[in-house]
């Protein structure tokens, strides 16, 4: 296939998988309790090819995604911080060029939790000759900087970690194998920090946990998140997809959590959310309470899809959350 992938990689492709969103629960019920460093679980994580030069590597926290070429790997997405040695390996064991970039979607720690290992495990472009590692200088971390500022401000810091390489404004942009590489922050969405990361030449678009594909997003209204924000950046996302025939094809999407997908999917969960946020609109506008709201059910043709009745966020703190935002 390519000539830096090697030859003993199988690759399993997106028809034959029925993919990982499954333990998304498990693996944020572990983050919540705080106790991800402790773990040492052996996580199945699995390499497919999405298209281009960019590939998906699934389980042990959030979606990892690699853009493969001639210079290096470039990683967005370190996953839970014990999965990061079996991230390491896998990345090892199919590819001869080394890790020299990563970025990250935001600063969930079921996407940030390896930054320090798999930097280490690479190392800044330049400093290696023809592929070696005889230069220790770690990967460069690429995000924006509210993806940072808690790290550096955390009781414990870890520098290692925390992106050197962030930027406030709009979005960022760089190259890596000759393809351009751009950050473009979504403010106020899952986070406040949340980039959508857009490979033009390979045609796929990874957009962390702005979309969660089976489940309703988890609105992390402590870190800067809120629902119409996330609203906006699904709409943004729509004006980067270009689908080939039929809403399918053309621009694939990588989400924060589950399988690979097109426009057809985001068009959907864009539209569930904004239905669902404008029935809680007129509900309150017609002087509903929360309670009243609940007992309306106005999600109800969408749980069975996205929602949850258990775990860390359930259909009801969903609901919560839109109410208390058009409350305010
Ligand atoms: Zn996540
Ligand atoms: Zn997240």
């Amino acid at each position: 296939m390519l000539n830096f992938m090697k030859q003993n990689t199988k690759l399993i492709s997106k028809k034959d998988t029925t993919k990982t969103l499954g333990n998304f629960l498990l693996l944020m019920t572990l983050l919540v309790s705080l106790n991800v460093s402790a773990q040492n679980d052996d996580f199945e994580l699995e390499l497919l090819h999405v298209q281009g030069n960019v590939y998906l590597v699934a389980g042990g926290g959030g979606n990892t995604a690699l853009l493969v070429g001639e210079q290096g790997v470039l990683v967005v997405d370190t996953k839970l911080k014990a999965a990061s040695d079996e991230l390491i390996a896998l990345i090892e064991e199919n590819f001869d060029v080394p890790i020299h970039w990563i970025v990250n979607t935001h600063g969930h720690l079921d996407h940030i939790g390896g930054n320090a290992e798999v930097a280490a495990a690479g190392n800044i472009l330049g400093s290696s000759n023809s592929g070696g590692r005889a230069v220790t200088d770690p990967a460069e971390i690429y995000a924006h900087i509210e993806v940072m500022i808690p790290l550096v401000t955390a009781d414990e810091v870890d520098l290692d970690a925390v992106p050197g390489n962030t930027y406030t404004a709009g979005s960022m942009e760089f190259y890596a194998n000759g393809e351009s590489v751009q950050l473009i922050h979504q403010p106020a969405a899952h986070t406040r920090g949340d980039s959508l990361v857009f490979f033009r030449q390979s045609n796929v678009l990874v957009a962390g946990d702005i979309f969660t594909i089976q489940r309703y997003p988890f609105i992390d209204v402590a870190n800067g998140g809120s629902v119409r924000g996330l609203i906006d950046a699904l709409n943004n996302m729509l004006t980067i997809i270009i689908p080939n025939t039929n809403q399918q094809g053309g621009t694939y999407v990588i989400p924060g959590h589950g399988r690979i997908t097109d426009e057809y999917e985001v068009v959907n969960y864009r539209d569930m959310l904004t239905i669902i946020y404008e029935r809680i609109e007129d509900a309150i506008a017609r002087g509903l309470s929360l309670e009243e709201v609940k007992t309306a059910r106005l999600s109800r043709e969408y749980d069975p899809l996205y929602g949850s009745d258990t775990g860390f966020w359930t259909s009801e703190q969903f609901i919560e959350t839109i109410y208390a935002e058009l409350s305010q």
